[in-house]
């Protein structure tokens, strides 16, 4: 069963629906703004609903306004939800995943945004085998090298993706950053730069059974300057749905 996990926002999921509305024009419109400073169109970036704390009805009312990508972060609480949810938007995972939980949503998603290691990237990939799919999936690099962030180094990533991509159940797609937090988003204009470099250097390496197509960079906080920076899919919660209410 899906709990209802509003219970404790003071607006109803009517008012959260209005607030979707206003915020996800507004979202377009300053996506697009970027996306034209980096010589690309709307077209090009991909936005992803991270979802995480948001009802499913406000998520499906999301998906039926053209939200085409949702992100979860904890495994329990997408499973509570995949059953409700509509089945026209791609349902990605983008949260930190641990290498026992991986069982339960592999299958299940279509892209996981978050492998930290290649120990997570074989596990990954046996599960995958054993149900006779290949998981696609991003690296995700720790470009602040922080203590608090899981994620390879700069300097690990382009051994992990060659690595990892001799893994026959997994096919890595591109790679995922979360910069550190800070007050003013141009501060992490030098990590999402460089993290389209590294992007780009390792597209250009070409390494097989793997391709370098999704940079999956930026937040409520900072999407305009990743898009700027060379971001194609962004992970907006915040400034689409609100203020998060519950901590699940
Ligand atoms: C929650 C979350 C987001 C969205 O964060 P907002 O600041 O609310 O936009 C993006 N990526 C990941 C991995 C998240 O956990």
């Amino acid at each position: 069963m899906t709990e209802n996990i509003l219970t404790s926002s003071p607006f109803s999921i009517e008012e959260r629906k209005k607030i979707f509305d206003q915020n996800y024009s507004d979202i377009k419109r300053r996506v697009e703004a970027a996306a034209l400073k980096s010589g690309r169109t709307f077209k090009d970036i991909n936005i992803l609903a991270a979802t995480k704390t948001i009802d499913v009805q406000v998520i499906n009312y999301a998906i039926n306004s053209g939200i085409m990508l949702i992100g979860e972060n904890r495994v329990q609480e997408f499973l509570s939800k995949e059953d409700s949810l509509e089945t026209n938007a791609e349902r990605h995972f983008i949260g930190h995943l641990q290498s026992n939980k991986a069982k339960d949503i592999v299958g299940k998603v279509s892209l996981i945004h978050s492998v930290h290691s290649v120990k997570l990237a074989k596990v990954i990939s046996d599960i995958s085998l054993k149900k006779g799919i290949v998981t696609e999936i991003l690296l995700e690099v720790n470009i602040g090298n922080e203590d608090s962030k899981s994620g390879f180094s700069k300097y690990e990533v382009v051994n992990a993706v060659t690595e990892i991509s001799k893994l026959e159940g997994v096919f890595v797609k591109g790679l995922m950053a979360i910069p550190p937090i800070c007050e003013n988003s141009e501060k992490n204009r030098p990590y999402f730069k460089e993290m389209c470099n590294l992007f780009l250097d390792i597209r250009g390496k070409k390494i097989d059974n793997s391709s370098m197509d999704i940079l999956s960079m930026g937040m409520s906080d900072d999407f305009d300057v990743a898009i700027e920076e060379g971001a194609n899919m962004v992970r907006i919660g915040t400034s689409l749905f609100g203020k998060r209410f519950y901590n699940i």
